[in-house]
């Protein structure tokens, strides 16, 4: 399985500021979009593209075009934050949602919304920014294989060992972007350092 750790000193300097816990929920929303864009942008870097003539105001030029169309999913609720950063890029860019939620006690992924575009022919991304046991990622890959997705990538801010291990035993033709691979997890399966919970730090809840 490739797993991408984004080697950028701009990456670094934004997640610094994302682990951070006094960022307050405006300024996390924005360095998310920030990160978004460059792992986004890496994610989207293996895409075959076909040659295009373009009219220039002065002459015809040769430029290319992405040769497939792009889908993301947004792992609710933290993968939510790294959708403008997709949009921005893609703005033609199919979207659909996954809501699943993790028990606090077993850790099991458990669904409660899922609306996917059709993902046949698409490179889809899936927007899951903490990567930790893997259990909701795969959960969402499986669904969106279901939708017609052979071409995947997993965007993520943060991953821990274990969940890149769980990938790698139940979806290993699945690409990982990530901005930095962590030591571990709690008894809690927060990712240690880890950020703290995304989804509240996104939207300010506790
Ligand atoms: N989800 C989060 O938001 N944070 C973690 O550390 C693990 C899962």
């Amino acid at each position: 399985m490739a797993v991408t750790i984004l080697d950028h000193p701009l990456a670094s300097d934004i997640l610094t500021a994302l682990r951070h816990k006094d960022t307050s929920p405006p300024e996390f929303r924005r360095h998310t979009r920030r990160l978004g864009c460059l792992l986004v942008a890496e994610a989207l870097s293996d895409m075959a593209t076909d040659r295009r003539e373009v009219a220039t105001p002065l002459e015809s030029a040769v430029g290319s075009a992405l040769r497939q169309p792009v889908a993301a999913v947004a792992v609710l609720r933290a993968g939510l934050g790294l959708l403008e950063s997709v949009l921005a890029l893609v703005p033609d860019a199919a979207i659909g949602f996954a809501g699943v939620q993790r028990d606090e006690e077993t850790a099991e992924p458990m669904e409660y919304y899922t609306k996917l575009p059709t993902l046949d022919q698409a490179k889809v991304l899936i927007l899951e920014p903490m990567l930790a046991t893997g259990g909701s990622l795969s959960w969402v890959i499986d669904k969106a294989k279901e939708n017609g997705a052979d071409d995947i990538t997993a965007v993520c801010v943060v991953a821990a060992p274990e969940g890149v291990a769980f990938m790698e035993k139940n979806h290993p033709s699945v690409r990982i972007v990530v901005a930095a691979l962590d030591r571990g997890l709690t008894p809690r399966f927060y990712i240690t350092p880890g950020l703290g919970d995304m989804g509240d730090r996104l939207f300010g809840t506790m």
